[in-house]
């Protein structure tokens, strides 16, 4: 595989031909921060949360799936850089805050934690009507609480891509964007098999197993 050579944050990393700049920086030991992103799943970079600068790129891109070239130098940490992932991380906690804040599970909110990391406070936007979507619990094993879709899509792509199954979709535009079973049905069909992928994949409490004594 032929061998590039490319600068990431002024330090010389060697990676190959195919490789992204993600996984090129973390060869080098850097931390690039992410969020649809699973090293088992087709990237898609849809969040931007691991957005860098790519020296001559005429705008930030996302690293995740922007493949290194030879001679690449890239700063993962700039000013730019950092401002881009914060206003994302802030505009997803936007309308999702107060029902994570609540939760039981919101330990486990891979959002929170990022906002931790980046220093995001509470967001300074506000949402006229937040998106809400009853909780459905018709599932055995499938706890599904929409009003918590970050839409990262990794449900979607861990159902097809590790489970082989096509279950879950995303559905509608703008606002009404929605991970969806079928025409917007529920998830209680003979096809989910109750393998628990798409809740080991999600980032947040989205997709949880269903508390102990609803069914
Ligand atoms: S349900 Fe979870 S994994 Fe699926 S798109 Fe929403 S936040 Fe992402």
């Amino acid at each position: 595989m032929k061998q590039i050579k490319v600068q990431i944050n002024g330090k010389a990393i060697s990676g190959h031909e195919g490789m992204t700049i993600l996984e090129a920086a973390d060869q080098g030991g850097i931390h690039i921060p992410t969020l649809c992103h699973r090293p088992e799943l087709t990237p898609s970079g849809v969040c931007r949360v691991c957005v860098v600068e790519v020296k001559g790129a005429p705008r930030l891109v996302a690293s995740c799936h922007t493949p290194i070239s030879e001679g690449m130098v890239i700063v993962t940490n700039s000013q730019p850089v950092m401002e881009a992932r914060r206003a994302v991380v802030e505009l997803l906690l936007t309308g999702h805050t107060g029902s994570c804040v609540v939760d039981s599970e919101a330990h486990s909110c891979e959002l929170h934690k990022l906002a931790a990391e980046l220093e995001v406070g509470q967001p300074r936007f506000q949402v006229k009507k937040p998106r809400f979507y009853p909780v459905e619990e018709a599932n055995k094993s499938v706890r599904r609480d929409m009003s918590k879709c970050i839409l990262c899509g990794r449900c979607v792509r861990a159902c097809r891509q590790i489970a082989k199954k096509d279950i879950l979709a995303i559905a509608y535009r703008g606002f009404a964007t929605k991970v969806v079973v079928d025409c917007d049905g529920s998830l209680n069909k003979n096809e989910c098999i109750d393998c628990g992928v798409c809740i080991d994949f999600c980032p947040t409490s989205a997709l949880n197993k269903p508390a102990k004594g609803v069914l």
